[in-house]
């Protein structure tokens, strides 16, 4: 017998249909005699129209179109989790209710009820610890454990949430919590492919991937694991398989020990053999630019900007400042997630005094492309390469960071997918 975490996402438990799909893999896991903790998200998009109603609730987008409305984009974000943590209470439910109709013992844990605590950084909270003993011991009387993903709750007794796609970070903390043998990420691809297999149908499935490279991959964009869930999964040394839910529940007849097969493992590095010097590509577009226009050019200016940012939780990515033409001017230009764009211009809005700048602009029409592999530590040229592919493609770039396995650029948004499959042939990850 072992310990098994099972993850379900959006897609997977779209509908009636599909969660009676999820009970027939946990029924199988469960009858080859494992304890079972499963995490389930909400249905798809059901997030995605909770967080929509949060925005018109309080109704800032509408004051910018009309003049009505809150001066302020800040909201209370401990009611938009209150709201867009519902998706998964429902899921939970409603599989633990399948699957005691297929006389499988089952009962859903909100994450409160565990109780997965977390910091009070709401919308996008960080777990402290995962009190697992009622949890635990009621597994191992065989009741399958179905738990709500994404929520936990927050110093105050207020429910939280753990950011977008926080549900696979919910499932490696309690696969660490439980000391689980493995991490199974099912999904609505059968693993981690070189780059999203939506954009390039000749992207491959990796049988494995480092820790080290999944993170830059998640971090720079490839949404199949939130970044921190692998984050976590590294520190904690969290064994994760990436497979997928499509896959018969019977498994063609293949042993379920056969399972890692089947998807993409990610562990340590030393476990893979062979490696190219670029393992995989990553976009994002979900960035948007920020440009302060004649910023003083004196010591002290980057800390005014980036320091209200800071307190306002605001993550900012990659930077850009232009040399100075006159000597005292200079343009400050970077890039924070879309959903922060609001935000980070009223913040430096309001601090426009102490920054000193001319004007102030915000721009969503961009994307972020990166080649990532732990190879480029051990080969030089790589960036000389891409810089040389993207320019023969007429594609200009905006600004660049590196990190010892991944170099980025920021392009408009209208090449990112032409960018991506110009990569993905050049570093040879084409299918053959
Ligand atoms: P879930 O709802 O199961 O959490 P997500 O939509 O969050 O699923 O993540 C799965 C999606 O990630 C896939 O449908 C795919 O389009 C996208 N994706 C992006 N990059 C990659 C990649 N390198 N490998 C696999 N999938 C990727
Ligand atoms: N339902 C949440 C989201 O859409 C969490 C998750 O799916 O992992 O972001
Ligand atoms: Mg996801």
């Amino acid at each position: 017998m072992a310990l098994l975490v099972l993850k379900f996402g959006g897609t997977s438990v779209a509908d009636i249909d599909r969660i009676r799909n999820v009970a027939a893999h946990v029924k199988r896991e469960a009858d080859a005699g494992h304890a079972i903790a499963v995490v389930v998200s909400a249905m798809a998009g059901q997030t995605n129209q909770l967080v929509a109603w949060v925005e018109q609730a309080w109704g800032y987008k509408e004051r910018q179109k009309n003049n009505g409305g809150p001066a302020s984009a800040h909201y209370d974000e401990r009611e938009y989790d209150a709201v867009v943590s519902s998706g998964e209470q429902v899921t939970s439910g409603l599989l633990a209710l399948v699957l005691q109709s297929l006389g499988i013992k089952a009962r859903s844990w909100q994450g409160w009820q565990i109780p997965l605590h977390t910091d009070s950084a709401h919308r996008a909270a960080r777990i402290t610890g995962v009190d697992i003993e009622e949890l635990k011991a009621r597994m191992l009387t065989g009741e399958v454990a179905v738990i709500a993903g994404f929520q936990g709750i927050a110093p105050g007794n207020r429910i939280s949430t753990l950011g977008r796609g926080g549900s696979d970070t919910s499932a490696v903390a309690l696969a660490s919590a439980l000391a689980a043998e493995r991490c199974d990420i099912y999904t609505d691809v059968d693993g981690v492919y070189t780059t999203d297999p939506r954009v390039v149908p000749k992207a491959h499935r990796l049988d494995k991937i480092s820790y080290e490279e999944m993170l830059e991959m998640a971090s720079q964009g490839a949404k199949v694991l939130q970044t921190r869930s692998v984050e976590l999964a590294m520190q904690r040394g969290v064994r994760v398989l990436v497979r997928s839910s499509f896959d018969p529940p019977d498994l063609g007849g293949l042993p379920t020990d056969a399972a890692e097969q089947l998807g993409t493992l990610v562990c340590h590095e030393d476990e893979i053999v062979e490696q190219n010097v670029v393992s995989g590509i990553a976009y994002a577009r979900d960035e948007a630019k920020v440009t302060l226009l004649k910023v003083a050019d004196k010591p002290g200016v980057a800390a005014q900007v980036f320091g209200p940012l800071a307190n306002a939780n605001i993550n900012v990515d990659m930077i850009v400042q232009n040399v100075s033409e006159d000597g005292r001017h200079t343009d400050l230009t970077f890039t924070v997630q879309s959903a922060d764009l609001d935000r980070a211009l009223e913040v430096l809005r309001n601090a426009k005094q102490s920054i000193g700048y001319l004007d102030l602009r915000g721009s969503t029409d961009i994307a972020k492309v990166s080649a990532i592999g732990v190879g480029m530590r051990s080969h030089a040229g790589v960036a000389a390469q891409m810089f040389s592919a993207l320019a023969e493609k007429g594609i200009n770039i905006e600004a660049i960071s590196t990190s010892e396995i991944k170099i980025s650029v920021l392009i408009d948004a209208a090449y990112a997918e032409l960018a991506v499959r110009t990569l993905h042939s050049l570093f040879g990850l084409d299918s053959r």
